[in-house]
């Protein structure tokens, strides 16, 4: 179970950086493929001509792989109905054989028949990699608690600002009781590559937050130092899912051309 769960965490972390990459060679590469149509123009010099052929060719193979990364990084994504409660089970069997003896699982399941437009393997994902982060931060042992519920939001905002629009959520929370975090920490968080751990990748929440945006969703955390953390998820039960290719991060400018 664990290869498979780093096997898993990998692919993700693959998938992000195929498809940031993919964005910024491509804009890279536009320019590149304007300036060899223009060096085509100059047919009376034929090695110019040749190089501005040699240049657009190879700028459009570069374009060509760089849609096959995008694709890549997009997975099979589909809107499907997920159910909360399929979603902690299918998290208990990943997390079967990683959780220490020293760590106590505790799975609730407040509204059974939960249910709601996303993509399942996603969210797994996603949950995964708070317990995983959750389990790390106590190596002494401690509690791991995953509560999926429904709540109502009125609207107003969250503490720091954000947003909460009014309506119904899905509720997932990942707490621990674990080493917490200091301020430096959380305002870095979600920066890509920002780890504290040896051979961290610094990649799972920026991914978590990616996820839980393209379900119309925000995330919330609360840690205190040396006492715990806990991330909140809040999906709308409502709004229609955004599609992966409409997800501005990945492939933002790739349309309209
Ligand atoms: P990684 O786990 O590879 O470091 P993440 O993006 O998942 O990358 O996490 C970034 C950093 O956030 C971690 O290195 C850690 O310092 C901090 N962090 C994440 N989750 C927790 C948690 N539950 N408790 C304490 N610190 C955490």
């Amino acid at each position: 179970a664990e290869a498979e769960l780093i096997r898993v965490q990998r692919f993700e972390s693959l998938a992000m950086l195929a498809g940031g990459l993919s964005h910024d060679l491509r804009n890279l590469l536009q320019p590149l493929l304007l300036a060899g149509d223009s060096l085509l123009d100059y047919q009376d010099d034929p090695r110019l001509a040749r190089l501005g052929a040699l240049v657009r060719d190879c700028g459009r193979r570069g374009i060509e792989m760089v849609q096959s990364m995008l694709s890549f990084a997009r997975g099979a994504r589909r809107a499907e109905q997920v159910r909360a409660r399929a979603l902690v089970d299918a998290l208990a069997l990943l997390l079967q054989g990683s959780v220490p003896r020293s760590v106590h699982l505790d799975i609730e399941v407040a509204d059974a028949e939960l249910a709601f437009e996303g993509n399942h393997t996603e969210l797994q994902q996603c949950l995964l990699n708070l317990c995983l982060n959750a389990i790390q931060a106590m190596p002494q042992g401690g509690v791991l608690r995953v509560v999926t519920s429904r709540v109502h939001l009125d609207g107003g905002f969250f503490e720091d600002g954000e947003e909460a629009l009014p309506g119904d959520f899905a509720r997932l929370s990942v707490t621990d009781t674990g080493q917490g975090m200091s301020e430096e920490v959380r305002k870095r968080l979600f920066e890509p590559f920002f780890t504290t751990k040896e051979g961290g990748t610094g990649l799972g929440l920026l991914s978590c937050r990616r996820i839980v945006a393209s379900h119309g969703g925000v995330m919330r955390l609360d840690s205190i130092l040396g006492e715990g953390s806990c991330f909140d998820i809040y999906i709308p039960l409502t709004r229609p899912v955004v599609d992966a290719s409409e997800r501005g991060e990945v492939d933002a400018g790739l349309h309209g051309n």
